[in-house]
């Protein structure tokens, strides 16, 4: 039976049918014969991280995957913190910003340019400018991520309940900073306690919260566009960048570690400081991939990496942002060729499968992201195979949206995706069996023996 787990993520592989691939998702279109044969040798079905119909970031999705519930999600703002080095504590707010130009319009700020291309030093010198903030006991620093992309963090009496002031499309109004209305009062009646170990409740936290980063990207505002690399920049007929945007704040709270809850020793390598931050976050390891700008050999030669790894790991995340990108340009023709590059990138796997009878391989995505239309990302299910001894074969040829829908996994929903890989690693625990104090899925836990020299075994005298 498999020992170990390689959890291939192709992210935002899901896609919609396009006129220009003869009515065919690009995944469809695409050649792909390395990822047909591991379907035609396994386990298919539809996966959806979350509910069918919405549309996940890559990082809600794979929270659900890794095999957490949504209620203890901590929000983007925190992961990327945590990538980026950030050490939060736990009263402390994360909210992802990032620099825009903005102009005003009828008394309001409007979007002009989401994300204005600058040079590294005119970011460091508009980040001077605006990097530290505080009134009434509230506390603002902003901290680099990439680029003009950043994180706010808030210290004080704060909540991470308010809403975004990021409009996301060119020529919108910024939405204000409100407090919002079901999430804080919900946690504040829930136990009777306000859920932070400080005073005052949520409710009042997350009005003083929305008020004070309201004057912060106001005083942002009014000192970006008189700054000196704004003068410079106008000058040379590029956009002033006049302020910062926000989005989807959140706060770390305590998490049972992904060891301790599946048994798994775990590595991903993924891109981006919110991969860094959810795995770090999870305690997880993580690893960076090899960006060459060569797809193809950079994907392979992580998959080739991966091999050595499984000495130490139990199950590794090999991802990439790839598919998601191509979708991201709005071109279906882009995205069959990428998907392309990478099924060849996949041309060992077949061998190392034939060889290596203890492992399994899961190929999957964390959501469809449509390579036309308004949307980031969409709410249709993504392809699901799984691969390894004992696995059921169904009669799928082809590893699509549309032949995975007839394979015998069925319809495959949020935590249920690592839960079917524990189930094939022979480590499915039995409901009902409890060999350990705290609550974990695997089985045997990490069980304490029964001592027969135990001091506490010899006290009891009886009743
Ligand atoms: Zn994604």
């Amino acid at each position: 039976m498999p020992d170990k787990c390689l959890l291939i993520v192709l992210d935002g592989l899901g896609d919609r049918s396009h006129e220009v691939l003869d009515w065919q998702t690009p995944l469809q279109a695409a050649y792909t014969p390395h990822l047909d044969r591991l379907a035609q040798n396994g386990a298919n079905g539809l996966y959806h991280a979350g509910s069918l119909g919405e549309a996940l970031p890559s990082e809600t999705a794979h929270f659900a995957m890794f095999g957490y519930d949504r209620e203890d999600f901590p929000g983007r703002g925190p992961l990327e913190a945590l990538g980026a080095g950030v050490d939060l504590a736990r009263n402390e707010v994360a909210i992802l910003a990032h620099f825009a130009a903005l102009e005003e319009r009828d008394g309001c700020l409007a979007l002009v340019r989401d994300v204005p291309r600058a040079d590294e030093e005119e970011v460091a010198e508009l980040i001077r400018a605006v990097c530290m903030w505080e009134q009434d006991g509230i506390h603002i620093r902003y901290v680099p991520v990439k680029g003009v992309f950043g994180v706010l963090v808030l210290s004080g009496e704060v909540s991470s309940d308010i809403t975004d002031t990021g409009p996301m499309r060119h020529g919108r109004f910024l939405p204000d900073v409100l407090p919002l209305v079901s999430n804080h009062s919900r946690r504040a009646g829930a136990d009777g306690t306000d859920g932070t170990g400080g005073t005052g409740s949520e409710e009042v936290r997350a009005r003083n919260t929305a008020c004070m980063l309201r004057a912060y990207l106001l005083h942002a505002w009014r000192t970006l566009r008189e700054h000196p690399v704004n003068v410079r920049r106008e000058t040379a007929g590029l956009p002033p960048i006049t302020g910062l945007v926000t989005q989807r704040a959140g706060r770390l709270r305590p998490i049972q570690p992904f060891s301790r809850r599946f048994g798994l020793r775990g590595l991903s390598i993924a891109s981006g400081a919110v991969f860094r931050g959810l795995t770090r976050y999870l305690g997880m390891a993580w690893q960076a991939p090899r960006d060459t700008g060569n797809l193809e050999a950079d994907f392979g030669q992580d998959l080739a990496s991966v091999w050595e790894l499984f000495h130490r790991y139990v199950l590794i995340h090999l991802h990439t942002k790839a598919p998601d990108e191509a979708a991201h340009a709005k071109d279906p023709l882009l995205k069959k060729t990428v998907i392309e590059a990478l099924d060849r990138a996949l041309g060992t796997l077949e061998q190392r499968v034939h060889d290596d009878p203890d492992l399994l391989v899961v190929v999957t995505s964390d959501h469809s992201t449509p390579s036309s239309g308004n949307m980031v990302h969409s709410g249709e299910p993504v392809p699901l195979l799984m691969h390894g001894a004992g696995v059921r074969r169904d009669l799928v040829r082809h590893f699509d949206e549309i032949h995975a829908a007839q394979g015998c996994l069925g319809s495959v929903r949020g935590t249920e995706l690592i839960r079917l890989i524990l189930n094939y690693l022979d480590m499915a625990r039995l409901e009902g069996v409890r060999d350990t104090p705290e609550d974990c899925l695997f089985w045997p836990g990490d069980y304490q023996p029964l001592r027969i020299d135990d001091p506490d075994t010899d006290v009891f005298q009886g009743p």
